[in-house]
């Protein structure tokens, strides 16, 4: 599993995001990008989310 907080990219934002991997992430970061940041996500921004991606431990069965 992946995490990501977006506050890492965006000061004051305190929504974490989880995902099975690198795509899962980027969905739900564009999606939270544009409902309530007004931005699209540029390659630079990508490379930024990448950057702060972090392993979190799978949920078990
Ligand atoms: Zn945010």
């Amino acid at each position: 599993m992946k995490a990501f907080r977006c506050g890492d990219v965006v000061p004051g934002c305190s929504r974490e995001f989880l995902g099975t991997d690198r795509d899962d992430i980027l969905a739900q970061v564009v999606a939270h990008g544009r409902g309530e940041h007004r931005i699209e996500l540029d390659e630079g921004l990508v490379a930024l989310v990448e950057a702060n991606l972090r392993d979190a431990p799978d949920p078990g069965p």
